[in-house]
């Protein structure tokens, strides 16, 4: 509501899992915060795989994250469908099939569930609200200004808030689409590489009544729109999906400088994503309760931004690190279906069971 746009602590640009998750941190240690969000309605519409970890594997990925049992301990009317396994397909259509425990959510109800967390916490969320800058201590919005002591960007991959900030933007982003589709689908997610989406790959990620239906692709790869490889592999998989949506996903891992004097970003915006799957949902809420907490103790104890910084890379950098070498690596195969089909071979389940938990490949 227009009426709760009122000065705050912190304003958070972006009612995403990183910015509800921030505003709700922040708010848990005392500051007043404000969320912007430009969509009328929260996580609508839905740009998503909407697969997530379960949280013991999010432990593995992320061994040094801190406690995450209550970060991820979402009600089981969140969860769509339970999996224990991931099918991968190489061009060649070679079948790796790796164990891996992990659910799907619907995204929408997901992050309106953040949203009310932020809120019950004390955050006021402000939706149908641009950002547009930050001109002093105040941030321009479309629906007017406000003052902050800190900026949160949790803007997403294309960060506004990261222009503003003099941060660093995310270089290297990949679009990508997804839709639902229906119908009765093997509760097993299937991934698909080689030109069905060149430098990323298609999904088919089982839910409760359905499947989510998408795919990812490298714009140094990519000869045609992305909607075009879509449409590809739904007529290939015989699929009939609602309206694709899409978006862009940051491939070139976090941002080497996250802080300002007066603001951080976070999530997307910060480049918090598996650069060798493109999953950004944990980190985003791993990251974001570390921005919230750094923001709240900022604003309350005088304790400088920097500490985030310092805290999120201890905490995540080198599994996102790792992910980015394996996918440079992998960058060496995707021009060649031959070379692609090969290198999977060569790795094998194991490998790439290792790789997609952001290990090294080759310990
Ligand atoms: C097609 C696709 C499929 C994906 N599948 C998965 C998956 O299955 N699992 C997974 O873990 N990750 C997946 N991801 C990545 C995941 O969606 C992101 O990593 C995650 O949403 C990051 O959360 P965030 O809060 O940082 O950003 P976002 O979720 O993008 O939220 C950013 C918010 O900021 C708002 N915003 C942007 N600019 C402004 C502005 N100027 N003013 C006000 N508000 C603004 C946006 O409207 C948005 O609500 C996928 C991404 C795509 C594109």
């Amino acid at each position: 509501m227009a009426e709760d746009l009122k000065d705050a602590d912190v304003v958070v640009i972006g009612a995403g899992p990183a910015g509800c998750t921030a505003a709700e941190h922040a708010a848990l240690n005392g500051a007043d915060v404000l969320v912007v969000e430009r969509k009328e309605e929260v996580g609508v519409p839905v740009a998503c795989g909407e697969f997530l970890p379960s949280v013991e594997e999010i432990k593995r990925i992320f061994p040094r994250a801190g406690e995450v049992d209550s970060l991820f301990d979402f009600p089981a009317s969140l969860v769509s469908l339970k999996m224990e396994r991931l099918k991968l397909y190489s061009p060649n259509m070679r079948l790796f099939e790796i164990p891996f425990s992990a659910y799907t959510t619907d995204r929408d109800r997901f992050d309106k569930y953040l949203a009310s967390k932020a809120e019950k916490a004390g955050a006021r969320i402000v939706t149908g609200c641009a950002y547009f800058s930050v001109e002093g201590g105040e941030v321009v919005t479309s629906l007017g200004k406000v003052k902050a002591k800190v900026v949160v960007g949790a803007d997403g991959a294309l960060s506004r808030v990261a222009s503003s900030l003099g941060l660093p933007k995310n270089k290297d982003i990949y679009p990508a689409i997804t839709a639902q589709a229906k119908g009765d689908f093997e509760p097993i997610p299937e991934m698909y590489f080689g030109n069905i989406a060149p430098g990323g790959y298609a999904w088919i990620i089982p839910k409760k009544d359905g499947a989510n239906v998408g795919a990812g692709v490298s714009p140094g790869f990519a000869r045609e729109r992305i909607g075009d490889y879509f449409d590809r592999f739904v007529r290939w998989k015989g699929l009939y999906t609602s309206k694709p949506v899409g978006k862009y996903v940051p491939m070139s891992g976090p941002l080497i400088r996250t802080t300002a004097r007066n603001g951080l970003l976070v999530g997307d915006a910060a480049g918090h994503v598996m650069a060798v799957n493109g999953g950004g949902i944990p980190i985003a809420i791993i990251c974001g309760r570390l921005a919230g907490e750094a923001a709240a103790a900022n604003v309350l104890k005088g304790q400088p931004l920097a500490t985030y910084e310092k805290t999120w890379r201890d905490r995540v950098e080198k599994p996102l690190r790792t992910a980015v070498r394996t996918k440079k690596l992998a960058s060496l195969c995707f021009g060649s279906q031959w070379r692609l089909g090969a290198a999977m071979s060569l790795l094998g389940k194991r490998r790439m069971a290792n790789m997609i938990r952001c290990k090294p490949v080759f310990p």
